[in-house]
């Protein structure tokens, strides 16, 4: 299951990927689609004002 996580953080955020488990660092607010690097599985989506986050967040990088 997909935790969809409402949090509008202009941050970077390392995440992992929920289909091959591959962690990559990415912006919270994203301007484009981001994709995982090692499956190519969306991760992030860019919304109005923050992103829509599709991975597991580890960690917020401040
Ligand atoms: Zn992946």
């Amino acid at each position: 299951m997909l935790d969809l996580i409402p949090k509008p953080r202009s941050r970077f955020l390392r995440v992992q990927c929920p289909e091959c488990g591959n962690e990559q660092v990415i912006f919270g607010c994203p301007a484009t689609v981001v994709k995982c690097i090692g499956c190519g599985r969306v991760i992030a989506e860019p919304r109005a004002s923050k992103g829509l986050i599709k991975a597991k967040i580890l960690e917020v990088l401040e």
